[in-house]
């Protein structure tokens, strides 16, 4: 077992631990071989913006297809991998496999596309996190502005000194950072202020309940704060249209296209 990274944030993860022990366990087993036996995978979702009508984004979304067990989801499997300190070294494997990826990603939809990467609290709380990253970016010839590292509210607000300063890091080497997740969390408005951030992805469950004037303020708040927005989970061509004419900077969502692995991503539909 794996006792290297998840240290520090063990107790962050316990609190949220809701999964059967056993079926954990097993999972763990299995975790331990997964990167050597080859069975992640990584689907993309784009992130479309209305207003220059291309796509400017791509998330990474991990996928686990083990041989034993068919396709298991990130929600099954992240937290597990967060618990036993696995997460660093899947997370390196994700980076990776994701700049390989933008080469043509960005050959197909943009030069200026962007490839975001969902980064687990764990994983920045490593003491060489950032150098061994910009090593990846070295080798697999990625210019840190490429990629957009992707954080939800909780990591960022836990350890708030520690994390800020490496965002900080991260940000002076070029990377952009967003918040993921956005208002599913405990951040305050004043937070935002202090954190070292570019782009604000909100939650889903805004997008799903479409109250107009509250989406309407966090844009206007995103934008007095300089930050991009990111609306998550958009569906239909009602909340498509609602979020461009708020000028909201990115569209992503099953609208656009659900996740799928780059051979398989179809042209954008708008
Ligand atoms: P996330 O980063 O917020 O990713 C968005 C999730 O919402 C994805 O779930 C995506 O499939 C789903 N989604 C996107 N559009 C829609 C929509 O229109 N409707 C609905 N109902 N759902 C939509 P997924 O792929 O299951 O990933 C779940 C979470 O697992 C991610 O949430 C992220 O927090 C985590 N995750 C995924 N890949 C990685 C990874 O490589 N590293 C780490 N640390 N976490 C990851
Ligand atoms: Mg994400
Ligand atoms: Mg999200
Ligand atoms: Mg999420």
């Amino acid at each position: 077992r794996a006792k290297g990274a998840g240290r520090k944030s063990f107790h962050v993860y316990e609190a949220n631990f809701k999964y059967d022990h056993v079926e954990n366990f097993i999972h763990e087993l299995a975790l331990v071989r997964a990167i050597e036996e080859e069975e992640f995978e990584l689907h993309y979702q784009l992130i479309y913006s209305p207003q220059q009508e291309k796509v400017i984004g791509a998330e990474a979304l991990l996928r686990w297809k083990r041989a034993d067990a068919g396709m298991i989801q990130p929600c099954q499997f992240i937290p597990v991998a967060e618990e036993t300190g696995l997460i660093v070294p899947i997370g390196y494997w994700v980076l990776r496999k994701a700049c390989q990826d933008w080469h043509r990603l960005k050959s197909r939809y943009d030069e200026g596309i962007q490839v975001a990467v969902n980064i687990s609290s764990v994983q920045l709380s490593e003491p060489d996190f950032v150098e061994r990253i910009l090593e990846i970016m070295k080798e697999e010839r990625v210019p840190p502005h490429a990629v957009e590292l992707e954080l939800t509210e909780s990591t960022v607000i836990h350890d708030s000194q520690g994390v800020r300063q490496t965002l900080g890091l991260l940000r002076s080497a070029g990377f952009s950072i967003a918040l993921d997740d956005f208002g599913t969390g405990y951040s305050s408005l004043s937070m935002l202020t202090l954190l070292p951030i570019d782009t604000l992805k909100i939650d889903r469950s805004f997008i799903a309940n479409m109250n107009e004037s509250l989406l309407s303020a966090m844009l206007v708040m995103a934008g007095a704060l300089n930050l991009k927005v990111i609306a998550e989970g958009v569906e239909d061509a009602e909340q498509y249209h609602m979020l461009k004419a708020l000028d909201c900077w990115g569209i992503q969502g099953y609208y656009i296209n659900k996740p799928a692995a780059q051979d398989a991503l179809q042209p954008v539909p708008v």
